[in-house]
């Protein structure tokens, strides 16, 4: 199958962060074959690019599908007045009722509405002591029936015993063995930690020597609220990434989430590691932990990518808040650009995982993961080196008009067309009200 999108704005975030006007691309079945002027090659099929960009398809660096799970729900809970109250009145209780099927319909749903706005990977972790065997593989269900790039893996916790530790990182072996078996081009496994306040120094150091023996990335939550750096000042005296750095853990490999609690030493411990930083900016506010020093991380050279933390699934919505948090936060205009922001969403991402061979550009011979923006109407020029900025400043998740992953189309004028919107809605409508009644709330 070739598709030839013709005349186009191309924004391909290659290493000289090129943008081409008047540009074709040629899809050739998974891969990104030709991109020129004027294409003479054959294609079974053309779509007008005139009035559009195409870019590398987002890439959401830290999630939890689960997340939109509570959408609406309305928890009748104590107010809570710091980050670990949140996760005690909120998120314990909420995954500590979910169940596999709950699992498999919040990766339907997320999904959708990831591609649905231009996110064409992610990077997952599950929570939830009384679902852990086999639920990766309830996951990967629904993301396979949408058929966007997953990251998957289990948060693994000592919240409650030592035992659960050990078996939420038996199940992310269980589910990378699996896929070192089968692989699956679009689905990936990693390891994960929750955060340094809730497991030991022998899970962190047994998941490192697990990440040596069977490669794959390692995620933790890192100094994301005030609590994490209490915790091990109190415990090890020691701030949290001086104690992760202590106990080896930190690598190229490593994604350490958040980061909103860290000081210069910190910072420098990261770099000097090649760790990655994930940045959550809209979860950073809604759970009012404070603004991650990414102006001082990327001065230092630290890489960061953008992830959503489970909260909102658009991704422009998030690229707009990454933008602007710490233009306010510093009073500073210049503190973020357009394009280091659209790098967070894109490159970086794929970078951050190990998979920048692949996906995170739009280069001859990488998967073909895009998506075609069309502003309608067009109300200024598209001129190449505005273009971050058209996006940072103009688009919304409604001018997503063709995404493509693997080169396949998941999204067709605006529609999502690999999976019905009835399907999502029926497997949520199954499990949604016994999982709110386990939480008290009545339908
Ligand atoms: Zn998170």
């Amino acid at each position: 199958m070739r598709i030839l999108i013709r005349n186009a704005m191309i924004i391909t975030m290659d290493s000289q962060r090129r943008v081409l006007k008047n540009t074709d691309l040629l899809l050739e079945d998974s891969t990104i074959a030709v991109i020129g002027k004027a294409i003479k090659e054959k294609a079974d099929r053309i779509i007008d690019g005139t009035g559009r960009m195409i870019l590398p398809g987002f890439i959401c660096g830290h999630t939890h599908l689960y997340g939109i799970m509570l959408r609406g729900a309305p928890l009748d809970i104590k107010p809570t007045t710091d980050f670990l109250q949140i996760l005690d009145r909120i998120w314990w209780k909420v995954d500590s009722a979910f169940v596999n099927e709950d699992a498999y319909a919040s990766a339907l749903a997320s999904c959708y509405e990831f591609v649905k706005s231009g996110t064409t990977c992610f990077a997952d972790t599950y929570s939830g002591p009384g679902s852990i065997e086999g639920v990766l593989d309830a996951i990967a269900k629904g993301v396979t029936q949408v058929g966007i790039r997953g990251i998957l893996a289990f948060e693994a916790t000592e919240r409650n015993s030592k035992k659960e530790g050990e078996r939420g990182l038996n199940e992310n072996i269980r589910f990378l063995k699996k896929l070192q078996q089968n692989p699956n081009d679009l689905l990936h496994g990693m390891y994960s930690l929750h955060a340094s306040f809730t497991i030991s120094d022998e899970l962190i150091q047994k998941t490192r020597e697990q990440a040596d023996q069977l490669p794959a990335p390692l995620t933790i939550h890192t100094s994301e609220g005030l609590i994490d750096v209490y915790h091990n000042i109190e415990r090890y005296d020691k701030r949290t990434v001086e104690r992760l750095f202590d106990l080896g853990v930190l690598g190229s490999d490593v994604v350490l989430a958040h980061c909103v609690h860290v000081n210069h030493d910190e910072l420098e411990l990261i770099r000097g590691s090649g760790a990655v930083v994930a940045h959550n900016p809209m979860s950073n506010m809604n759970n009012a932990v404070g603004v991650a020093p990414v102006k001082e991380m990327h001065e230092l050279g630290i890489p960061v990518c953008l992830g959503n933390d489970g909260f909102i699934f658009d991704a422009i919505e998030n690229i707009r808040t990454a933008y602007l948090i710490h233009k306010v936060h510093h009073l500073d205009t210049r503190v973020t650009t357009p394009q280091q922001i659209i790098e967070m969403a894109t490159i970086n991402g794929a970078q951050a995982y190990g998979l920048d061979e692949k996906i995170g550009s739009i280069e001859q011979g990488k998967q073909a993961d895009i998506v075609i923006l069309h502003p309608n109407p067009r109300v200024t020029p598209m001129l190449p080196n505005g273009l971050y900025g058209y996006i940072v400043y103009g688009c919304t998740a409604h001018d997503v008009e063709h995404v493509f992953v693997q080169g396949k189309q998941l999204v067709d004028n605006h529609q999502v067309i690999s999976i019905q919107p009835e399907v999502v809605e029926k497997a949520l409508t199954r499990v949604v009200p016994t999982l709110w009644e386990k939480l008290g709330i009545a339908l």
